[in-house]
């Protein structure tokens, strides 16, 4: 069988998502790899089509005791034999288990690090053909990541203790350069082949709102999408408490979830999320690597994170079935200080600081850019989109037109040709619009020409027009700590009058966006009508919510959201038309192929 049939067959799937085909053949030639791939890219089928193919065993690490379980379920759902052993099995339970793996029947095996420490555990494995290791979210390695588990140091030699050297492949969702060299070296990955990509998620929608009311969006972007799984990320548990009262109190089915919290109230919430009992969870960044749930339609960060990597982990939370995500972030100027306090007062070594501000100063970037916002995304993490605009994030959504903007731009360059490129964009923007303060004050630059030039315009739009000939090119900016604005050969170009700035401008900028009608989500799929389709998806949704529950897993691990979508379109009524639905393996469609045909056949006769 070749790895494209086992999509097929096992998980029901056409054709390998970017990276995935390329990383399987590695490891099949028994190549050590180091995957970096972002959440929700399809890391798990990476190692579970090898692990299916293989003779031998493949042992797969991970963090989370509590995903373990999830994990499973949904290879057993597909008919792909796997266990997992960890200290919430019962002994009679690990017992049964351990007899299987003797049997050669189980493929997979889901243990958690500290597992290799058991004796009786190491023994018995080194008496099994091993064949693959599986190390997931393998950041966890390092202590320059942010979640350094010392469970992980144990791998490598437990590793290299058993009698054969089965091929090893690491995964993870973080690319910074330090967490990349710990992977390699402190997993002993050998001759290893890494793969950075599959970054772009073409499904989620970013967007990020600027200086509304917080509260007012939240409650209206509720109100839009009822039903609906999402996730509202809060910086402190305070603001998840109030935020959580906020949205219980209107009447919505919701939950929190926090560090403060017990583990037993933390775990009752994370499976009633998991089972579509309460759609939504307000929640600080600590619900986190825990979740897998794939029909989570929205992530809305009610401030700015701290870098991009946080970001577009949790942002990426959206949409990881591969239907339509939204991802927005409420932005306001404010949350800068906010995070540059949190910084400073957390990080002591100078290094380490200076590192966060920049990463920070990145975060800012992408809230205040006029670009596409996936492009950004993309080029941060180090790819080349070979298009300028995506045509499908609230940036690229927005109008806009060339103008003649050369005597704004000039103002600015004399500005900061008169500070002489000593200062920041704080005090540019405050000459600019002739704001008496007292660092204005203390310098004299109320004599400056500029003070005062663009005072006809609001702080906001000063700012933004500063930024925006920022990214034309007209100024730059230093790096570092306290960054200051200069210009650039072609702002000095405008400002001796050699040069005009055309510029393209937004039309209608978003002053009230809460207040607006959400922009039209994009289809489920190009050939989609999700308003013509919603009465039959539901009727589906609630039949998969059924069986869920009968069969005590989450939903989504029965079919996802996008395969609803998909079998609400074409109305599939026969076994062969049903197997022709992308999500639809051989096995599902024994188990409950029937069942969703005839939801399709009842529905369509009281149509009639
Ligand atoms: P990650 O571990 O990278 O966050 P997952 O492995 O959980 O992502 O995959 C995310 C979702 O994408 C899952 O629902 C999975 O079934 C789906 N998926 C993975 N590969 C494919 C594919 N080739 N085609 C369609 N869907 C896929």
């Amino acid at each position: 069988m070749q790895p494209l049939d086992v999509l097929k067959q096992y998980f029901g799937y056409s054709s390998f998502r970017p990276g995935q085909k390329e990383v399987i053949a590695t490891l099949m030639e028994h190549r050590d790899c180091l995957a970096i791939m972002p959440t929700g890219a399809g890391k798990s089928l990476c190692f579970q089509i090898p692990g299916l193919l293989m003779s031998g065993l493949t042992l797969v690490i991970s963090p989370l005791i509590s995903l373990m379980k999830d994990q499973v379920d949904a290879l057993l759902a597909q008919h792909i034999p796997a266990v997992f052993i960890n200290s919430q099995c019962t002994l009679e339970e690990s017992r049964q288990r351990f007899s299987e793996i003797r049997s050669g029947r189980v493929r997979l095996v889901y243990i958690s690090p500290e597992r290799l420490q058991n004796e009786f555990f190491t023994s018995f494995m080194q008496s099994m053909p091993i064949d693959m290791v599986v190390i997931d979210e393998a950041h966890c390695v390092s202590q320059w990541g942010h979640d350094f588990r010392p469970g992980y140091c144990a791998i490598r030699p437990w590793i290299e203790a058993l009698p054969r050297r089965p091929v090893v492949a690491a995964f993870t969702a973080t690319a910074t350069q330090k967490v990349k060299e710990d992977m390699m070296t402190l997993l002993g990955l050998k001759d290893e082949r890494v793969f950075i990509g599959g970054f772009d998620r073409p499904n989620l929608y970013f967007r990020v709102v600027r200086d509304v009311d917080r509260d007012s969006f939240v409650l209206s972007y509720l109100a839009r999408n009822k039903g609906d799984s999402g996730i509202i990320y809060a910086a402190t548990r305070k603001e998840v408490d109030r935020l959580y009262k906020e949205i219980k109190a209107r009447g919505y089915a919701v939950g929190r979830y926090h560090a403060g919290m017990t583990d037993g109230a933390r775990k009752k919430v994370q499976e009633q999320f998991t089972f579509d009992k309460i759609p939504v969870i307000v929640a600080t960044n600590a619900f986190g690597m825990g979740i897998d749930k794939s029909n989570v339609r929205y992530v809305i960060h009610y401030q700015m994170p701290k870098n991009i990597e946080s970001y577009y982990q949790e942002a990426g939370r959206a949409g990881r079935d591969g239907a339509p995500g939204e991802c927005i972030l409420l932005y306001n100027r404010r949350d800068i200080m906010i995070q540059k306090f949190l910084i400073e007062n957390s990080v002591h070594s100078p290094e380490q600081q200076a590192k966060e501000l920049r990463m920070l100063n990145a975060m800012v970037e992408y809230c205040e850019t006029r670009h596409c916002l996936r492009r950004y995304i993309l080029q941060y993490f180090g790819e080349k989109p070979s298009w300028d605009r995506c045509e499908n994030c609230g940036n690229c959504d927005q109008e806009v037109v060339k103008e003649d903007t050369t005597q704004i731009v000039r103002s600015i360059c004399v500005c900061i040709d008169e500070v002489k490129g000593r200062f920041g964009m704080t005090m540019v923007c405050d000459i600019l619009k002739g704001s008496m303060t007292a660092r204005i004050r203390h310098y004299g630059f109320q004599r400056c020409t500029s003070f005062g030039m663009l005072s006809n315009y609001t702080a906001r739009e000063i700012r933004d027009m500063v930024r925006q000939s920022l990214e034309d090119g007209f100024v730059q900016q230093s790096e570092g700590q306290y960054p200051v604005l200069s210009l650039t050969a072609d702002g000095r170009d405008v400002l001796k009058g050699r040069k005009r700035a055309i510029q393209e401008i937004a039309v209608a900028a978003e002053k009230e966006p809460a207040a607006r009608p959400v922009r039209k989500k994009k289809a489920v799929s190009e050939s989609i009508d999700e308003e013509a389709c919603r009465p039959l998806f539901e009727v589906l949704r609630s039949v998969r919510m059924d069986l869920a529950k009968k069969e005590h897993i989450p939903p989504f691990v029965i079919f996802s959201d996008a395969t609803l979508w998909e079998m609400a379109a074409s109305r599939p009524v026969s076994e062969e038309a049903m197997a022709r639905i992308k999500g639809v393996g051989e096995f599902k469609l024994h188990k409950y192929g029937w069942i969703f045909c005839q939801a399709v056949q009842n529905f369509q006769t009281t149509q009639e």
